[in-house]
């Protein structure tokens, strides 16, 4: 869907629509959307800006930090976005803007794709890192077994410094046998 500033100046538009799983590209592997995404917003021309606000919910497939397994995510999220027209050339006053409370975006051209900017409200309300579970033992450092599912045999070669002289020992014995 394309938000057409020409349309905006004339009406707001309400918007109720659902985006499909593979139909929003949000451009990392590790991030996919599992569910349709569902989002109500309204859409309007004020003083120039294209002012969108409104909801979107989805759920979104990730991969666990520790052991790689995917993990669902729930997103929900409100927003209340301002978007200004690029300016020709940025001048340094206008940078500032960003340090200010309401977030600011731009668009170019004609107007913007409501997808885009949902993506960027998914991608922005995902944590850095997700983990399966607090517990999650994640994977074998040495043989990349997942620790969750199954023992790995180097997980006890792999020693509490304590115990080394006593392996050695048991090592030497072993090989008088
Ligand atoms: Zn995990
Ligand atoms: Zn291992």
């Amino acid at each position: 869907m394309f938000l057409d500033v020409k349309d905006l100046a004339v009406r707001k538009v309400q918007i109720r629509k659902s985006y499909a799983p593979g139909s929003i590209d949000y451009g990392i592997s590790e991030v996919k959307q599992a569910e349709p995404l569902e989002v109500t917003a309204t859409a309007e021309l004020l003083e120039g800006q294209i002012r969108i606000s409104g909801e979107l919910e989805t759920k979104i497939e990730m991969v666990c930090a520790r052991c790689l397994e995917p993990v669902i995510e729930e997103v929900h999220k409100d927003f209340d976005l301002f978007y200004q027209p690029l300016p020709k050339a940025s001048k340094p006053e206008e940078e500032r803007l960003k340090d200010d409370d309401t977030e600011i975006g731009f668009f170019q051209g004609e107007g913007l794709f409501l997808a885009d900017v949902l993506k960027e409200q998914v991608l922005l309300s995902l944590p850095m890192k997700v983990i399966c579970q607090s517990d999650c033992r994640g994977l074998c450092p040495t043989c990349g077994a997942s620790l969750n599912h199954e023992e790995c045999r180097c997980e006890r070669h792999a020693t509490d410094p304590r115990l080394a002289p006593l392996a050695r020992l048991k090592q030497d014995w072993l090989k008088k046998q």
